[in-house]
């Protein structure tokens, strides 16, 4: 846990967040700002600050979350779209290892 890090925040629970799943080593919440109708954040408990810095299996538990969390949200037979934004090109805003699960409207590409 990072004091700074709001991610670190809402795994404490001093900053709110609507829980969608949570097991002993992640946690699933909504955007704050959605993008699409489904839009759910996948983090680690433990403070991890990006994909590149995450272990093999910390990134095979991510994915196996995610996998659970779109099915528990009803989009996993519709699709979703699964997004790490990593560093500054990719788009990373907040420095703690995210997946946003994106569904329950069409997604376009190439992505912007
Ligand atoms: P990224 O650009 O991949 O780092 O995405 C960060 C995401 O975190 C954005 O989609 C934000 O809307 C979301 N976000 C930031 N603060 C919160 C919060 N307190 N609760 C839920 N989502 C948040």
């Amino acid at each position: 846990m990072t004091d700074a890090c709001i991610f670190c925040r809402i795994v404490a629970g001093t900053i709110p967040a609507q829980t969608v799943a949570a097991d002993d080593r992640f946690l699933a919440f909504r955007d704050i700002e959605p993008v699409a109708p489904t839009h759910v954040l996948v983090i680690p408990r433990t403070h991890v600050a990006s994909l590149d810095a995450a272990s093999d299996e910390q990134l095979a538990g991510l994915l196996a979350f995610v996998r659970q969390v779109a099915r528990e949200t009803g989009v996993a037979e519709s699709g979703y779209r699964t997004v790490i934004n990593t560093h500054r090109d990719g788009g990373q805003a907040v420095d703690h290892l995210h997946a946003h699960i994106l569904g329950a409207r069409r997604m376009t590409w190439p992505p912007g």
